[in-house]
């Protein structure tokens, strides 16, 4: 997917470097960047890990040939939503069928007009943006802006798998407005909404880039934080704790908002499932509204410094 500071990256694939080349300099105004592959094989293998946002594929290479790379592209689930345009000197009807049934989103015949793969490259690279921009919304919570449950559960799976196996720190926190019904009751819903958003930006206001602060439910939030041991994950809490007790609520006279939270992380995460550690997680988010809310609890799966140092520690064993 393209980021705000990367220009979109065409993938040419065509055995000839004479048509990469002329590309190259055809394409220079363009705010693209370029990359070849000269073989089917490489295709594949730099659609994997350049992740372009257009391919434009020859059909005639030696080995693989492009229909083939199409296949394989169009039933990878991490490659299939890269627009596929084909350039071929084929310019038989079978040829254009057989490729725009396997999802090609266009077909231009060679020796071509510049200006004419010029416009139709850049059509697919809308459409691509249109995509990525659709998906990422699909992952958004509409009130808060913050990132989703469904993006949250596939996401804590991801980063649980890449923690392991890279050994690296990772915390989870859940967190959970007090009283939020009270709030409700006696605000109304509208004033409810107004103090989870704002709630909601105290927590993307208090991490990091890297972390994903998310809303996990109704009233209730989670924050997963790569690269970030229980210790220092506590201290996030505690930070946002007390910036959202010390907020002030002008439109509602005599409102005060705290938030209670659950913190689990390792230093060297096991193999365990996202469950055990949302569980745990809760647990403590539990034990910290046992002992009168407005606090960070720990779980001691992990043993990092004394509880005195700013959060509480669950009393159970995880
Ligand atoms: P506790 O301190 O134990 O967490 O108490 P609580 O009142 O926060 O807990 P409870 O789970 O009983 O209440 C949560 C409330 O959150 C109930 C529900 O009406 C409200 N809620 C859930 N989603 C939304 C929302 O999107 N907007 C508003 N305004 N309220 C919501
Ligand atoms: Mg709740
Ligand atoms: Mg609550």
């Amino acid at each position: 997917m393209t980021t705000p500071d990367a220009s979109p990256l065409v993938l040419v694939v065509d055995d000839t470097p004479d048509v990469y080349r002329l590309l190259k300099v055809k394409l220079r105004h363009e705010a693209i960047r370029v990359e070849h592959a000269r073989s089917g094989a490489d295709a594949l293998t730099m659609a994997h890990s350049h992740k372009p946002d257009a391919i434009l594929l020859d059909i005639d290479m030696p080995g693989m040939d492009g229909i083939e790379v199409l296949r394989l592209l169009k039933v990878d689930p991490e490659l299939h939503d890269i627009p596929v345009l084909m350039l071929s000197a084929h310019s038989s009807p079978e040829h254009k069928t057989t490729t725009f049934e396997l999802g090609a989103v266009d077909y231009i015949t060679k020796p071509f007009e510049f200006v004419e793969l010029q416009v139709r490259l850049r059509s697919a690279l809308r459409v691509r943006e249109l995509i990525a921009l659709l998906a990422q919304r699909a992952q958004l919570d509409g009130l808060t802006g913050l990132w989703n449950r469904a993006f949250f559960d596939s996401n804590l799976r991801q980063c649980l798998a890449r923690s392991e196996r890279h050994q690296h720190a990772l915390s989870l926190a859940l967190f959970d407005i007090d009283h939020f019904k009270t709030i409700n009751d006696m605000y109304g819903h509208p004033a409810g909404d107004h103090v989870l958003s704002s709630v909601a930006r105290t927590l993307q206001r208090e991490c990091r880039g890297t972390d994903y602060a998310c809303r996990y439910g109704g009233e209730e939030f989670a924050m997963i934080m790569p690269d970030t041991d229980a210790s220092e994950a506590t201290l996030v809490c505690e930070r946002i704790r007390a910036a959202i007790e010390r907020m002030e609520w002008p439109g509602a006279p005599g409102l005060r908002v705290t938030i209670s939270a659950g913190v689990v992380g390792e230093r060297t995460p096991r193999r365990e499932s996202a469950d055990v550690w949302v569980k745990e997680a809760d647990r403590c988010l539990y034990q910290a509204k046992h002992e009168g809310r407005n606090r960070v609890v720990r779980s001691p799966g992990v043993a990092i410094r004394p509880a005195n140092q700013g959060g509480t520690e669950c009393s159970a064993a995880a």
